[in-house]
């Protein structure tokens, strides 16, 4: 049985995947104004997703635009907790 980020990260070489799966391995992305320095992702300079300080990673379920709703999909499907109000936009779903 796969796990989320292992069925992402056979994906990663489909647009925006790889963004996520880099995030989740802590390396540096980027594409289609969606990227990440490995712990950080941003989807148009909008924070998306964080590393806390046990190294998870946190997705925040943000609904800024169907563009970044569609690119944090993948993220918010690998990492270890999703936060369920943007905390960048606040914009409930
Ligand atoms: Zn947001």
């Amino acid at each position: 049985m796969k796990t989320p980020y292992q069925e992402w990260a056979g994906a990663r070489a489909e647009g925006r995947y790889f963004v996520a799966v880099a995030w989740m391995e802590g390396s540096r992305a980027a594409g289609s104004n969606f990227r990440t320095d490995g712990r950080t992702l941003w989807s148009y300079g909008h924070v998306v997703g964080i590393t806390d300080s046990d190294d998870r990673k946190v997705a925040y379920n943000c609904l800024y635009s169907v563009t970044t709703a569609k690119q944090v999909g993948p993220a918010k499907a690998m990492a270890h907790e999703v936060i369920r109000v943007c905390p960048s936009c606040r914009r409930t779903p």
